[in-house]
């Protein structure tokens, strides 16, 4: 076992390490820390304009504990600060009292009160320093403390290890790169924040050179690999079963529905993505692909990410296409084995001509007869190895993606460059737009009111809150304060539930159900709401805080209400911002909105993407780092052209990459 030569690490921290998918030396050096306090020693003077401040101090006296309430404490003792003597008062950390020896010179971190001559320490540390120190924070490890990580780092580096380096060389010249094992050092030990900027710089850098060369080689591997079946059907079936549709396909979906059959027809493989936000009639486009598909003869699988989700597609196409002549079955994990397995059979002897389900789909055991189409809802939600997955159980396969994640035209260039796109903008007729309005705190006697109304009409409301629980400091609204606060406004008259994070799954099951079923005629919560609640009813989104959030994300939140044809209300209270919120109040284009955000923010929010399953950067954040991204693009498309003739014989490095990358298409 590798990390036992470490010296300092025992089986018991190994397995620690283990449990946090640390398994070697490499791993435990590219544990890298997520954020960086720094420190520097101030005179006491200076937290007349500061905030928070770190002085050195010296301990004077016995420190004395008093404990209230159940796990909370408060521990004060006074020091000497520049000849002045101080009373300090830190909450909750009874444990270093052990540590404040009478005499001993300490660094308090905290804010400093003049009229009261009292120091609230948020933190103490021990060691003295004299000038400025940058302390890296690690994501936290159960059972190994931040220092005891940062202390078997620095061991490791110590140690002989291996470790590709994937930025080519002229691009190391160009920039003037660091060393990688320069830049790891420092990542983990920084000196000053200069060097660690371009460290950190320079592995975000290859962070996303790497990612970039993977879209770069999928293009450029789709482009060399884009024959296909010419696919052959009688066009006029398919007008005929759109005009038996209960509605007509908006301007935008008649288009997409156009260029995928032109795509079926063409001897290429098709390879479309479709962009359009939550309810602008994706699915029904979909579905006529795969009935495309169904007249020349092939046989269509249908993704979704959830199992909710596929069984509403299910449904819809059962319904919608009843007539077709098309066999439809429902594969889901959750299915019993028996059930599962003859889905199976029917589709690899070619008794199903369409099958619609989750991750299951990927199973070894989910065979075809001959699948000639794709589509997969959500693309986002999984990553590139798992489409690829499906699309090798048929010979070349038309691949159709569907995305409600509208991001700015500048990333989608950059990520969807292997596709072609399709967008639907337009709503489907008759959807009302969400009427949004911004509104200050002082205002909130409005939204109680319009509250008032919603529920006498028996509508239900969303309340979002940005915290679970704030703390005092920020200021902020939490959800169980805006509870109270409901609670007190209606007199305690309207049953309010809350939903977040921390809460178990079967008390939060508990609360969706009785949200779903009206029984609970609001719902506060924190963002937790964005997946997969689904209630018509609901009419009224009330979003406190609105600034703390990207656009994209209020958008999705907004998303829950408007689901039927009543008129539907979001109203976003905020001190701050306005000018940004407006845009809310503007438009319901998700696309114009995330367009809006990359213009005012210069950088977009990219809700839903970032959670991708192949775009989790340990380093880079895509709305920080687009320049790096765009740049490393554009250089890894280079490189990529000028070496994939020699195979990449100059960097071993890439052989093997590009070895991983050739399973996923
Ligand atoms: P998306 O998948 O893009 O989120 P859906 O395809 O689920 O949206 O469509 C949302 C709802 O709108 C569905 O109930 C669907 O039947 C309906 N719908 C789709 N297209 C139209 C249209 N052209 N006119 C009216 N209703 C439509
Ligand atoms: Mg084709």
């Amino acid at each position: 076992m590798e990390l036992l030569q470490i010296k300092g690490i025992g089986p018991k921290k190994v397995s620690s390490l283990e449990k946090a998918g640390i398994h070697s030396i490499l791993d435990l050096i590219c544990y890298y820390p997520y954020r960086y306090q720094q420190y520097v020693i101030e005179p006491l003077s200076a937290s007349q304009e500061k905030k928070s401040i770190c002085v050195i101090a010296t301990v004077m006296n016995e420190a004395k504990v008093f404990y209230f309430r159940r796990n909370f404490n408060r521990m004060t003792f006074q020091v000497m600060i520049e000849n002045k003597i101080v009373s300090v008062v830190i909450f909750n950390r009874v444990f270093l009292k052990q540590h404040l020896q009478v005499g001993r010179k300490i660094v308090l971190f905290g804010s400093y009160d003049v009229q009261k001559n009292t120091f609230t320490a948020s933190n103490i540390k021990f060691e003295l320093f004299t000038s400025d120190m940058i302390e890296p924070i690690y994501h936290a490890i159960s059972g190994v403390t931040n220092k005891e990580i940062h202390q078997m780092i620095t061991t490791a580096l110590t140690m002989p290890y291996e470790v590709d380096d994937f930025i080519p060389l002229p691009y190391q010249q160009q920039y003037d790169f660091m060393d990688k094992r320069n830049a790891l050092q420092i990542l983990h030990n920084p000196q000053e924040m200069d060097m660690l900027k371009k460290a950190r710089h320079r592995m975000i850098y290859e962070e996303l050179f790497m990612y970039m060369f993977k879209v770069n080689y999928l293009t450029y591997q789709h482009k060399k690999n884009n024959i296909g079946i010419a696919k052959k059907f009688d066009e006029q079936k398919l007008d005929a079963l759109i005009k038996s549709l209960p509605f007509s396909l908006t301007e935008d979906q008649a288009l997409a529905v156009e260029a995928i059959k032109n795509d079926l027809f063409a001897p290429k493989r098709m390879n479309r993505i479709v962009l359009g936000d939550v309810g602008s009639g994706k699915t029904i486009v979909a579905m006529l692909g795969l009935y495309m598909n169904f007249l020349a003869e092939y046989q269509g699988a249908f993704m979704a990410p959830t199992e909710l989700l596929a069984y509403q597609h299910y449904e819809t196409i059962s319904h919608l296409f009843a007539n077709a002549g098309m066999r439809v079955a429902l594969l889901l994990g959750s299915m019993k084995k028996s059930e599962k397995e003859e889905v199976a059979a029917m589709l690899e002897a070619g008794s199903v001509d369409v099958v619609i389900g989750t991750h299951a789909l990927l199973s070894q055991n989910v065979v075809f007869s001959n699948l000639g189409l794709v589509i997969t809802d959500e693309q986002h939600r999984f990553g590139v190895h798992q489409r690829g997955v499906l699309q090798n159980k048929g010979i070349q396969p038309d691949v159709l993606y569907l995305s409600a994640t509208p991001i700015p035209r500048t990333y989608a260039q950059m990520l969807y460059q292997d596709m072609d796109t399709s967008y639907i903008k337009m709503k489907p007729a008759g959807r009302k737009d969400i009427l949004t309005y911004v509104k200050k705190e002082f205002e909130i006697t409005d939204v109680l009111y319009k509250m008032l109304e919603e529920l006498k009409a028996g509508h239900q409301i969303y309340v979002v809150a940005p915290l679970i629980e704030g703390d005092e400091e920020s200021g902020l609204h939490d959800v169980n304060e805006l509870k109270e606060k409901l609670d007190t406004a209606f007199a305690h008259k309207v049953p309010i539930g809350i939903l977040h994070g921390k809460m178990k799954k079967a008390e939060k099951d508990v609360v969706m159900e009785e949200f779903e079923s009206g029984k609970l005629p609001i719902l506060i919560s924190t963002t937790v709401i964005e997946v997969g609640i689904d209630v018509k009813n609901a009419t009224m989104m009330v979003i406190f805080h609105a600034e703390r959030f990207g656009l994209a994300t209020l958008h999705q939140l907004r998303g829950r209400v408007g689901r039927n044809d009543v008129q539907s209300y979001c109203y976003l209270i905020s001190d701050m911002e306005k000018e940004r919120l407006r845009v809310m109040e503007e438009s319901n284009d998700g696309f114009y909105i995330s367009e809006m955000d990359f213009k005012l923010r210069g950088s977009g929010d990219l809700f839903g993407l970032e959670q991708s399953g192949d775009m989790k950067f340990i380093l880079s954040d895509m709305k920080r780092d687009y320049k790096i991204m765009e740049q490393a693009g554009k250089d890894s498309k280079a490189f990529l052209e000028e070496n994939i003739a020699q195979q990449f014989s100059l960097y071993p490095q890439y052989k093997r990459y590009m070895k991983t990358l050739d399973f996923i298409d």
